[in-house]
């Protein structure tokens, strides 16, 4: 009886041992999904695009604690004048690791090869995922309209999954949302079929420094200028380095100064004209039609800065 019952004892400790981590891991998963903050996902074709277009206002979200993940839809494998292959996506997927732990966000790198980008039923299905498994509130992406076929296809990608993400029979490998995010563009300055029309704009002031801190530190892209940098451009030494890297904060801190200059009417709407009229970085967004569409009141929640 002895040894049979502390057995029978022994393994039912156990049973509620396992019966206690298992609540408590459950307990703490729907602490993470439904912790009352806000769930936004950033997808950009290259690892850099949606720190230019979203690094502020991600800052400002994650400063709030709410959850904000960037991915880059490519890998960025040929986007340098003298390196290419996995030595760069290894390079660039650090710069953006980077950038992230500036910004306080997460972010991934998807080993699809840079410049050959297509809006694939395959390439659907893992953005469908994406923002299922991170629950989004909010999708941001670049519009359909551009200069590079990535950024075209990401936006093609993000739109083709707008709906789909509710619908229960499409990847039911991945629990489908019940609600439709909303969905967000990117600004830019392309005007055919149509220019981009902000529905908010966001002064980053308050972020300035650690958005162009991130970028600056993307030495490939902007420092030895990507695709269209030359042995003659590169640094020569440490002080060199740091010269390049100052002027490239400055080069976008003047991008983003244009951003609010481009759109300062929308700021004075939604600011005030006092704050509205001050501020000097701006990040805008258009929102998507195939999304969820939020009513102002919505929109002021989702972007919490006014
Ligand atoms: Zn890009």
């Amino acid at each position: 009886m002895g040894r049979k019952g502390s057995r029978r004892k022994g393994s039912m400790f156990a049973k509620i041992l396992f019966g206690l981590c298992v609540s408590f891991m459950l307990l703490l998963h729907n602490a993470f999904a439904e912790d009352g903050k806000l769930r936004i996902i950033a997808f950009g074709a290259h690892p850099d695009d949606c720190e230019i277009k979203a690094g502020g206002v991600a800052a400002m979200w994650a400063a709030q604690g709410h959850h904000v993940k960037f991915v880059s839809v490519t890998n960025g494998d040929i986007g340098h004048w003298k390196m290419a292959g996995g030595a760069l996506a290894q390079r660039r997927e650090k710069e953006v690791k980077d950038a992230a732990k500036i910004l306080g966000i997460e972010t991934i790198v998807l080993d699809n090869h840079d410049g050959e980008l297509m809006p694939t039923l395959e390439n659907r299905k893992t953005i469908t995922r994406l923002i299922r498994e991170w629950k989004a509130d909010i999708v941001l992406s670049p519009r359909t309209n551009d200069y590079h076929p990535d950024h075209r296809y990401t936006g093609i990608l993000i739109q083709d999954a707008a709906f789909m993400v509710t619908v229960p029979f499409f990847c039911p490998d991945t629990p489908h949302l019940t609600r439709n995010p909303v969905f967000m563009y990117f600004s830019d300055r392309f005007q055919k079929p149509n220019p981009f029309k902000p529905d908010i704009v966001v002064a980053i002031d308050e972020v300035i420094d650690k958005k162009v801190e991130g970028l600056a530190g993307m030495e490939s892209q902007f420092v030895e200028r990507g695709v269209s940098g030359s042995e003659e451009i590169m640094p020569k030494n440490d002080a060199g380095r740091a010269e390049a890297r100052q002027r490239v904060s400055s080069g976008f801190a003047r991008r983003f100064e244009r951003t609010t200059n481009n759109y300062r009417d929308k700021l004075i709407e939604l600011y005030g004209e006092e704050k509205g009229s001050k501020a000097k970085y701006s990040e805008a967004f258009e929102i998507c039609e195939y999304g969820r569409r939020p009513r102002a009141e919505e929109l002021k929640k989702l972007f919490p800065f006014f």
